[in-house]
């Protein structure tokens, strides 16, 4: 199963990426105790054969009101990346994946950049001839101002991050703004009347999540507040891609515990298996509760 129906909202997701990014647990998530990941975090979120982390990176593709809605756009391809040579000149079939699921880029209404990193913007454009232009040419790019500001060069800011987003602002954000299709937010952002955007700084400074309320269902879309079903039960563990330790870990603290006290399904950017999950209070900290439906991935990348 690729879709699942939440209140009046399908969420489908749509593949680009799976497999190792040569990280090891103890790379990627610097605070997390090596005890924790075996064996409930194997097969799906780590690779025990190598001890490498697994991660998916998809679209969340949304269809509500009748819009057609993609949370996050990936990596993209033929993208030059300098400092991140995993997610360098990739050529992905993620557009016709997308077309699998009965999306043409013609189609897309709206799409939301959760956060602006280089994972999560790429197919934001494709590579037409020599220049970077919008691959949904419809669609207005829904982007957290803080993020748009902090990653925009001209600012001159000093990410933790060093220069591994170096060239990603260039190549998949100013050209959608330059044709006029980013729709900047600050606080919160209605999209319609089930979807509803708001900050959750941490993982970088304009970090968002996507509230779903439909019917009886709730979900929130977290983008990378969570790239592991590790930092369930470690809470305080964040990723080394965390711009600010202390905000990430209180916002996942306390989406978590929003999700827990109001059954809404987390669904983060990147986990494997099957994709999104239900946690429940524990303690001091928080537990797995159930699994959403999805399939997992089985061939890698
Ligand atoms: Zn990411």
């Amino acid at each position: 199963m690729d879709t699942i129906t939440l209140g009046q909202v399908t969420v489908t997701r749509v593949r680009e990426y799976f497999g190792s990014v040569d990280m090891t647990p103890g790379t990627f998530f610097p605070e997390s105790p090596e005890e924790v990941w075996k064996p409930w975090l194997t097969p799906h979120f780590l690779d025990a054969s190598t001890n490498m982390v697994n991660s998916a990176i998809q679209t969340w593709l949304l269809r509500s009101e009748g819009k057609t809605i993609l949370v996050d756009t990936g990596v993209g391809n033929h993208k030059e990346r300098p400092y991140a040579p995993v997610w360098s000149r990739l050529e992905t079939d993620f557009l016709a994946n997308l077309a699998r699921a009965g999306v043409a880029p013609e189609d897309v209404d709206i799409v939301i950049n959760t956060h602006l990193h280089i994972d999560h913007v790429g197919w934001n454009t494709y590579l037409d001839g020599r220049n970077w232009v919008p691959t949904f040419p419809n669609a207005t790019y829904v982007m957290p101002k803080d993020d748009f500001d902090f990653w925009n060069p001209e600012n001159g800011h000093q990410p933790r991050l060093g220069r591994g987003n170096q060239n990603v602002f260039e190549d998949s954000v100013a050209p959608v703004h330059k044709a006029g299709q980013t729709l900047l937010w600050e606080k919160g952002h209605q999209i319609d009347a089930d979807l509803r955007l708001d900050a959750a700084p941490g993982h970088t400074p304009g970090s968002s999540m996507l509230t779903l309320t439909s019917g009886s269902d709730r979900a929130v879309f977290v983008g990378d507040m969570l790239h592991s079903p590790m930092q369930i039960v470690e809470p305080d563990c964040n990723s080394c891609f965390c711009e600010d330790p202390a905000g990430a870990r209180a916002t996942r603290r306390e989406v978590l515990g929003w999700a827990a006290d109001n059954g809404a399904l987390v669904i983060p950017a990147h986990p494997d298996g099957h994709g999104a999950v239900e946690v429940a209070r524990e303690g001091d900290t928080f537990a797995v509760k159930g699994w959403a439906p999805f399939d997992p991935y089985t061939e890698r990348s």
